[in-house]
């Protein structure tokens, strides 16, 4: 069986989307109209291409160099089960996953959603939050204002608390 995913863009070799050298996937579809979105062309949720997650897969196994893969958007957690499925290949390549997110841990974890779960479980660094203009921050490392988190979901799920990654400055 195929599964797809809706995506705005990549960026096969981005150092701005998390730790090391990681193949971004931009997903289309966006509920949150944060005000002063940086990727508005992302909000539609008809826009963008559908592509293959076999294709994408076959394209980040091209790089040995890749750290990982970050999934952004757009909201990526829209398209959780095709998400979820390709973090797992992704995984059993011994590559680590990061995933954006509008929402708040929180609320992804409150609303209980299966699909939501399975992306939160395949993900090892979490990006949590609406973009908040009143409080972007440009030395913030890879996010835009301040009240946005990096979580380290490995840790979180250990410890059975959120636990912030050592580079949330
Ligand atoms: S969640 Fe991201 S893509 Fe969506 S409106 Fe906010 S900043 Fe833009």
């Amino acid at each position: 069986m195929a599964y797809n995913i809706r995506i705005s863009d990549i960026e096969p070799e981005s150092i701005v989307d998390g730790r090391g050298l990681r193949y971004s996937i931009f997903t289309q579809g966006c509920p949150h109209q944060c005000e002063g979105c940086h990727n508005p062309q992302t909000h539609d949720y008809n826009g963008g291409k559908l592509v293959d997650i076999d294709d994408l897969y076959s394209e980040i196994c091209e790089n040995p160099l890749l750290t990982g893969v970050t999934f952004s958007g757009g909201e990526p957690f829209l398209q959780a089960t095709p998400l979820a499925r390709l973090a797992r290949m992704i995984h059993d390549k011994g590559l680590n996953v990061t995933t954006y997110t509008g929402f708040y841990y929180e609320k992804l974890l409150s609303l209980g959603k299966s699909d939501y779960l399975e992306l939160l479980e395949q993900t090892d660094t979490l990006i949590d939050g609406p973009f908040v203009l009143e409080r972007k921050d440009l030395e913030l490392n890879f996010r835009g204002s301040s009240n946005q988190r990096i979580i380290d979901m490995n840790k979180t799920r250990q410890y059975g608390k959120i636990v912030l990654d050592e580079l949330n400055n």
